[in-house]
């Protein structure tokens, strides 16, 4: 061993003493040194950025290793443009050059999947996502060491993918260098046979566990499927987390109720933190509303955010549908505003996509729940504020939101033209009754029994 080797060779030791393997693997492994030149030993990294990580952490293990080797107080100098083996030979100290990069075989190449589109910026926080929100800001300021894994779980388009997303784009906002990788399950388990149906696990092995981050969606998927496979997952899923690298599930269910999975994938799941995503409430689903919508080139007053936002509400995604619906048919109508009416117009094919409902007259509706409360339909379709021609009156407007797919402004048309958000407060007054008030429930499901 040469003078230089020996020094490398005993800082590299040292370093690997003092830091996490995953500092190690990510500031260090892909250095080099050049040369050590009198007093003054020069350094490769392979981005600028990482100086300030060796001026803090590793000058001392530098300057111990320096002493040892050479006896005295090196100075060092960090260089960073690569170098390449053949045309920066007669500049440079060479033989050491070559020997040590030839050493480190370089890293596979990452398609990073990520949608640039999905930033934490443009995820609204609400009740039902806050904790998820704020693990997935954590993950992506200190990777590996605060929740390894995490574990996102909620219904469909509830804001999974796009947390994901926003993690892996956030890290790479950080640290332009990291690698990482975001991959629906289902694309996990394709890629993997075919590597394996062409012999090129090599290939796939190497890629998947030089990650420092990997993202993968909807784990759900992965039940049912072939042992081998998901035992090349779990194997996947062992090589980076005993290296300390990142790894980031999202789930339709929680990780009790993957059932399909081997149970000792599961119990991995576990290990770190378990976040739910539940869906958004009426304000969080104005306020989604009001973010998606100033992207586009219309005018959406309040009165019609709040009129969508009453229309769906289990499902982000729907939302953004029904805003893609409004904006094509301003579009083709020429409009700038978009009123109640309009956005009533656009949605309803949706809704009536989305949504198999016996078609029940709302002036059934009113006749059922009039009998059974003792109040005429007249007195609903008025305004008195009489106890019991309330409750009337509200019960049979939530049952007309539920069981039909009128719009709201039509359903407080037929309630002697009362305005929608008359019709949106008494939906939610009786829903929220109805998850307390035992009564209330089986007197609705009796009149619901009498109307099916
Ligand atoms: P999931 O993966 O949970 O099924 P997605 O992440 O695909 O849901 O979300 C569906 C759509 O709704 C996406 O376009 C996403 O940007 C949007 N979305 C979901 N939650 C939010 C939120 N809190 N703020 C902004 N957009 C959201
Ligand atoms: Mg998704």
């Amino acid at each position: 061993m040469t003078k230089e080797e020996q020094f490398w060779s005993r800082f590299l030791e040292l370093a690997q003493l003092q830091l996490k393997d995953s500092a190690y693997d990510f500031f260090v492994a892909d250095s080099k040194l050049v040369k050590v030149d009198g007093d003054t030993a020069t350094i490769y990294l392979d981005g600028n950025y990482k100086e300030l990580f060796w001026e803090t952490n590793l000058k001392n293990a530098l300057i111990t290793a320096g002493f040892e080797i050479y006896n005295t107080d090196l100075k060092f100098h960090f260089v960073f443009e690569d170098l390449p083996n053949s045309h920066h030979k007669d500049s440079r100290n060479s033989s050491l050059n070559s020997s040590s990069s030839s050493a480190t075989e370089p890293l596979p190449k990452i398609e990073t999947g990520l949608k640039a589109k999905y930033t934490f910026d443009n995820f609204v926080q609400g009740d039902g996502n806050i904790w998820a929100k704020a693990a997935a800001l954590a993950v992506s300021e200190n990777l590996a060491t605060t929740y390894n894994p995490l574990f996102i779980y909620g219904g469909p388009g509830l804001g999974k993918t796009h947390l994901l997303n926003a993690i892996g784009n956030q890290i790479l906002e950080n640290i332009p260098n990291a690698r990482v990788k975001y991959v629906p399950a289902e694309t996990f388990i394709n890629e993997f046979l075919e590597h394996l149906r062409l012999g090129e696990m090599k290939t796939f092995k190497n890629t998947y566990r030089s990650l420092d981050l990997l993202l993968i969606d909807d784990i759900q998927s992965l039940g049912g499927k072939k042992v081998t496979t998901q035992e090349e997952f779990f194997n996947t899923f062992n090589a980076l987390h005993s290296d300390n690298k990142q790894i980031v599930l999202t789930s339709d269910r929680s990780p009790d109720h993957l059932d399909s999975l081997e149970e000792r994938l599961v119990t991995r799941f576990k290990w770190g933190l378990t976040q739910n995503i539940t869906p958004p409430d009426f304000e969080t689903r104005i306020a989604i509303l009001r973010n998606k919508s100033e992207d586009l080139d219309y005018i959406f007053p309040n009165d019609t955010l709040e009129y969508l936002a009453g229309q769906f509400d289990s499902n982000v995604r729907d939302l953004e549908g029904a805003l893609n619906d409004i904006s094509l048919m301003a579009k083709v109508k020429k409009l700038k505003e978009i009123t109640i009416d309009v956005a009533a117009e656009a949605i309803r094919a949706r809704k009536n996509d989305n949504t198999q409902m016996l078609v029940i007259p709302i002036e059934k509706i009113q006749d059922a729940v009039g009998a059974f409360y003792g109040v005429s339909v007249k007195e609903m379709k008025g305004s008195r504020r009489v106890q019991n021609i309330v409750l009337a009156r509200q019960v049979a407007m939530y049952l007309s939101r539920e069981m039909t797919d009128n719009s709201l402004p039509r359903i407080g048309k037929e309630f002697g033209g009362k305005d929608h958000t008359t019709v949106i407060h008494a939906y939610e007054k009786i829903k929220s009754m109805v998850e307390t008030d035992d009564n209330l429930r089986l007197e609705i499901q009796s009149i619901k029994k009498k109307l099916n």
